[in-house]
């Protein structure tokens, strides 16, 4: 339930709302909003007597959340979330590219894709130090020293950047050097890791499990949002499907599906559904086209020695075919409009 108040509701009549909730046994969390306040009930089990919150100060009415996710619902907050790393905006319309190699390798790798996906137009770096990879016989990251690398780019670039955080053990420390903290796939549902991203002052790029439905990816994003970290970014990444063509297949229909029931922004990683450096720029298209905020991209300077996902990383000649399209994509929105 949401408790929404008066637009001259005082920040002491909100409190009062939320003492009251509290009192029932339930927590409330507030929402603010552009024009007014809710208070958001969450830890229900059932429907909550509303007669005492509306004899209240400062309240308005109370709405019903009809959805099992409360926080990230547009019935909750209906206006887009947006978010800003430094001056770069991810919700507000542009499509925010976010580039760079699947993991950082070396200081000199890391350093020579940044300055050039920046050449081209990328707004975040990407890169993993921690890299959940399916063999344990495979480059696992470069762990703290991988972190010192993008700290470097950052520095040197200013590009803010997103790196990966795969357990308890090291969110802390990514947290430390990140801009945009990354859930991967595999940990879409591991629960504790998602209560402590909640606890994470920077905002989460969360990945769509591969076999994860659009509500049980909103799930997710609850599970943050509720322990008070409101800024995350889902990512259409691929599902596993019958379909071998592609290592994945991606859900494009997944974006305007989320926009319709959440407010949370949504960005597409080609790299990962298509598994082939081919088809990344025609789904990279595809995704623009359904209104994704973003799109999350692996591009390598040598993509045949790359220690991770090479097969799908892009050159950097695509790559700046890739920006021509988005930017193209870009004229061709400003002029409709
Ligand atoms: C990645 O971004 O390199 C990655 C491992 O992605 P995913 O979690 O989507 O497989
Ligand atoms: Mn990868």
């Amino acid at each position: 339930m949401l408790v929404i108040m008066k637009n001259d509701a005082t920040e002491a009549q909100v409190r009062a709302v939320i003492r009251e909730i509290e009192r029932l046994g339930y927590r409330g969390l507030p929402v603010p909003g552009a024009q007014r306040t809710a208070v958001c009930i969450v830890g229900n089990q059932r429907e909550v007597d509303d007669s005492r919150l509306l004899s209240l100060d400062g309240v308005k009415e109370t709405i019903r959340v009809t959805k099992p996710y409360k926080l990230v619902s547009r019935e909750t907050h209906p206006q887009p979330t947006v978010i800003a790393i430094g001056r770069v905006v991810i919700g507000a319309g542009k499509p925010v590219v976010m580039a760079g190699p699947c993991a950082v390798e070396s200081e000199k790798q890391t350093l020579a894709i940044a300055r050039m996906v920046k050449r081209y137009g990328a707004q975040v770096f990407r890169g993993g130090a921690f890299k959940p990879r399916s063999s344990p016989y495979t480059f696992q990251g470069l762990g703290e020293e991988g972190l010192k690398m993008l700290k470097r780019v950052r520095e040197e670039t200013g590009l803010p950047v997103v790196t990966e955080a795969t357990d308890h053990d090291n969110i802390e420390m990514v947290e430390e050097y990140a801009d945009i903290i990354q859930i991967g796939a595999r940990n879409m549902q591991n629960y504790s890791l998602l209560r402590r991203a909640g606890l994470c002052r920077k905002p989460i790029l969360l990945k769509r499990g591969f076999a994860a439905t659009i509500e049980e990816l909103l799930m997710s994003a609850e599970y943050i949002a509720s322990e008070g970290n409101p800024n995350v970014i889902l990512c259409e990444r691929g599902i596993r499907t019958f379909s071998d063509n592609t290592r994945n297949t991606l859900d494009l229909s997944a974006i305007p599906s989320i926009k319709e029931v959440s407010h949370l922004p949504v960005v597409v990683d080609p790299s990962h559904a298509a598994g082939r450096r081919e088809y990344v720029i025609a789904l990279s298209r595809g995704a623009i086209a359904v209104g994704a905020d973003g799109l999350l991209v692996e591009v390598h300077n040598d993509p045949v020695h790359a220690l991770s996902d090479g097969r799908q990383s892009l050159y950097p000649s695509q790559f700046a075919e890739l920006m021509k399209d988005v930017r193209a994509m870009n004229r061709l929105a400003e002029r409709e409009k």
